[in-house]
């Protein structure tokens, strides 16, 4: 053993206090890191109401038969809202099932500690399966051929059936009994579920109410063969959010609410119940810099925008990129800032966009603007947002950007 001298010895006691230090500065930062950034430290941001989620969740639950539990769709992170911070926050409010439409979102909500059970309604690789597995996911089975080739990884799994009553999109023929009967023959896959999807149950004319029944007829009679040949079903799922607001009363299991959850619809329309939905998200950015243009300068790309008279403009930290679309500059879109309506003006960046603050008086950069959502006496609704721009909530918001912080509130 050697003799370390005693400037060694206080060496590397420094270096250990510096370590420590070093620790103890990471141990402080981490939990900051990790935590969405609070709202007044982001350029741009979501909010979503803890309490909008909660209650949309329970009015959806008391439109159903007691027998019947809300599943939530909460695929494309949320529709935008955070799938996991959704799906905690509803699991604390005791909603017990949840869909995605991948294995990696799955998984997702899984790592994020969600415990209810979760379904895939889209497509796995049957080489995957054995993540289906390990994270306890159910995976939709859409034919026999499907089904073998899982069967076929050699890992016991969840399964829910889809069936195709109408809608032509995915799932095994409702009348092809045979086919039905072979997927409940896989000693791997163990049947949880049978469920079909609804393609016109927003639609509230004769026509398209004559086509839901039938959907919903062709399901009842799929099951109910199924069942008198002695197949257990498991747990039936036909609704999506307007199968609930205009087919309430269906004989189900559970009802896979998604764009009703989040406290909108798809666009301005009348629906046969009409609960007190509360919109959950809000769209936020900030005025990086407030400038002045002389009457007939130009503004923006293309010099697509002309102040005919002296304007006061704002450049607002939020663009395509972050999901508000290009083109909704064509049709009028406009902001609130501090409770007042700012047009946008010009085309819309990829990160940025300007709007007209002129008869605002003290607008300053670091101000907050509101895309979506409420401020002061003001309101921007998302299905107005989405209807002027020619598409539906759901893809307004499934949309918005990945690079927005979503801050629970
Ligand atoms: C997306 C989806 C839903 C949810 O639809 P909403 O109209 O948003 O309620 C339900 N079921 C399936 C199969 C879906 O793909």
């Amino acid at each position: 053993m050697t003799e370390r001298p005693r400037g060694a010895a206080l060496d590397s006691l420094l270096a250990c206090a510096i370590s420590a230090a070093a620790a103890g500065v990471l141990i402080h930062l981490r939990p900051t890191l990790r935590k969405p950034r609070p709202a007044p430290d982001a350029r741009a941001w979501i909010e979503v109401s803890r309490a909008a989620l909660r209650h949309n969740a329970a009015e959806l639950q008391n439109l159903l038969p007691t027998s019947c539990r809300l599943m939530a769709v909460v695929k494309a992170d949320a529709y935008g809202h955070g799938a996991i911070g959704v799906a905690r926050e509803l699991e604390k409010a005791g909603v017990r099932a949840f869909a995605v439409a991948t294995l990696s979102e799955g998984i997702a909500l899984r790592r994020g500690g969600v415990r209810g059970e979760v379904l895939v309604l889209g497509y796995t690789l049957p080489s995957e399966a054995s993540f289906l597995h390990r994270y306890r996911l159910a995976q939709t089975v859409v034919d026999g051929a499907y089904a073998a080739a899982l069967h076929a990884a050699g890992v016991p799994l969840d399964v829910h059936i889809k069936l195709d009553t109408g809608m032509h999109r995915l799932g095994a023929d409702w009348g092809d009994t045979a086919a039905l009967e072979g997927i409940f023959g896989y000693n791997t896959l163990t049947v949880k579920g049978v469920f079909t999807h609804l393609s016109q149950a927003d639609d509230l004319s004769d026509e398209a109410a004559d086509f839901t029944l039938g959907q919903i007829g062709r399901f009842i009679d799929a099951v109910n063969t199924l069942k008198a040949k002695g197949y257990d079903t498991g747990a039936l799922h036909i609704q999506e959010s307007y199968g609930i607001l205009n087919y309430p009363g269906l004989p189900c299991d559970w009802a896979r609410a998604g764009i009703a959850l989040y406290g909108v619809l798809c666009k301005n329309d009348q629906t046969r119940l009409t609960p007190d939905l509360q919109p959950a998200l809000a769209l936020k950015a900030r005025i990086a810099e407030v400038k002045q243009v002389a009457g007939g300068e130009y503004v923006g790309y293309g010099r697509r925008f002309m102040a005919k008279t002296p304007m006061k403009l704002a450049a607002v930290t939020i663009g395509y990129a972050d999901g508000i679309p290009r083109n909704s500059v064509h049709r009028d879109a406009w902001v609130l800032l501090r409770g007042q309506r700012a047009p946008v003006v010009g085309l819309i960046c990829m990160d940025i966009l300007l709007i007209d603050v002129t008869h605002i008086d003290d607008a300053a950069p670091g101000d907050i603007v509101t895309l979506i959502g409420k401020d002061g006496g003001g309101a921007i609704r998302c299905e107005d947002v989405a209807e002027s721009c020619g598409t539906i909530t759901n893809e307004l918001l499934s949309r918005l950007g990945a690079r927005l912080p979503r801050i629970f509130v």
